[in-house]
């Protein structure tokens, strides 16, 4: 796909609309439709043979839907794009298309929870061998290929942990041995990594994490190069996932504001994270843009820029102590997903879900989401915090 001249704060405002089409009206509306109606029998007999020229019915996309699509493939330079119902349904979707029975697939350890779930159920029952690897295996993954690896799937940083993959290197070797490599890319979004550039066959977004931008919104993103995308697409209109057409407004409207909540979000979390890592309650900050940090100088050679979701591993404490931390916040709330306008935070505990490698922490970890609020505030409410502790 061809490289846009301009810069992605622009390109934001731009992608995928086209006023012309809705009377002017500046965005693509809420295009709510089931059925399409034919006007003749011709048109009928086209539709049944899948030669309908426009849409045939509200399943295969409407308006909206595709719009948000366009726009995301657009964005993150991918031949095309697929909106599903959640981000789960985004990481599921290729995996389910992409392999069949006697193929293996090699997953990063610090893969999302769920999508690892789906893994060991799903794909078991379905036939397909998973290995999960060493997310900072970097070309050593050659090592885990067998002949019938077809797919490499992963997630940088991961979840978590916040490890930085090596994803040129890993791609290189995959491609060497002819698998494809799909990437959940939430935490950079199309902004922060480009996927295509970096050697990614298929990129996948929770667009309910920064895209949507505002907690109200459960919706995912398949983009894909031109080689994987038909069987993506043709696995999506079989199990009839597309995403709903309320769901895609919002996800288009979170992201016309994306760049400079993302500006923002990153500003502010290197402010938190900088003024966290100085503490005396704190042996270790997971937040690869900080210099220093884990994985800083692979994150400076491939991303961009930085989300505001980070990691915190706190010296030992007690656990009524980390209770009246968390529980007395006052701007920082405890739930999942992140990605929205409010901040969070979350005790985390990786070592429970790791296969391949172990992880070891001194003491609790916690997920710290940033969002739109003055960090000076959110600095202030997490030193209080800090203060309960020892209590
Ligand atoms: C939250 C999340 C998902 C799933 O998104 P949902 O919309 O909640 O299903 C997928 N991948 C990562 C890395 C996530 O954090």
């Amino acid at each position: 796909m061809r490289r846009s001249p301009y810069q992605p704060a622009t390109r934001v405002a731009h992608v995928g609309r086209s006023p012309q089409r809705w009377l002017g009206a500046v965005n693509t509306p809420v295009f709510r439709a089931s059925t399409i109606q034919f006007a003749t029998t011709h048109d009928v007999e086209l539709a049944e043979n899948g030669q309908y020229p426009g849409l045939a019915y509200g399943l295969h996309g409407v308006p909206t839907v595709t719009d948000f699509q366009a726009a995301m493939a657009e964005l993150e330079g991918g031949h095309a794009a697929l909106a599903v119902p959640s981000g789960l349904a985004a990481t599921t979707v290729p995996l389910l298309a992409l392999l069949d029975p006697g193929d293996h697939v090699l997953v990063t350890d610090a893969v999302y929870g769920p999508t690892r779930r789906f893994c060991n159920l799903h794909l078991a029952r379905l036939g397909v061998e998973v290995t999960y690897y060493d997310p900072l295996v970097g070309a050593g993954i050659g090592a885990l290929f067998r002949p019938n690896t077809k797919l490499v799937f992963c997630e940088s940083p991961g979840s978590l942990t916040f490890e930085v993959q090596d994803i040129p290197a890993i791609a290189r070797v995959a491609h060497e041995r002819g698998a494809l490599v799909v990437a959940d890319n939430s935490w950079a979004t199309a902004l922060y990594f480009r996927a295509f550039e970096h050697g990614i066959d298929v990129s996948v977004h929770a667009a309910t994490k920064y895209i949507g931008g505002h907690s109200d919104v459960l919706l995912g993103v398949i983009v894909a190069n031109a080689t994987a995308y038909p069987r993506l697409f043709r696995l999506w209109t079989d199990l009839g996932v597309t995403a709903a057409a309320d769901d895609c407004f919002l996800g288009l409207r979170g992201l016309r504001t994306l760049a400079v909540r993302l500006e923002r979000q990153q500003a502010s979390a290197m402010t938190v994270a900088t003024w966290l890592r100085a503490r005396p309650e704190v042996a270790e900050v997971l937040y690869p843009a900080l210099p220093g940090a884990r994985g800083h100088e692979l994150w400076k050679r491939d991303f961009t820029g930085a989300s505001s979701l980070f990691g915190v591993i706190l010296h030992p404490t007690s656990a009524s102590g980390l209770a009246a931390m968390l529980d007395g916040l006052d701007l920082f709330s405890m739930g999942f997903s992140w990605g929205g306008y409010e901040s969070l935070v979350i005790p985390v505990q990786p070592a429970r879900v790791r296969s391949a490698t172990t992880w070891d922490a001194p003491g609790p970890c916690l997920r710290i989401a940033i969002g739109l609020e003055d960090p000076a505030d959110l600095i202030a409410d997490l030193e209080r915090g800090l203060a309960r502790l020892g209590t």
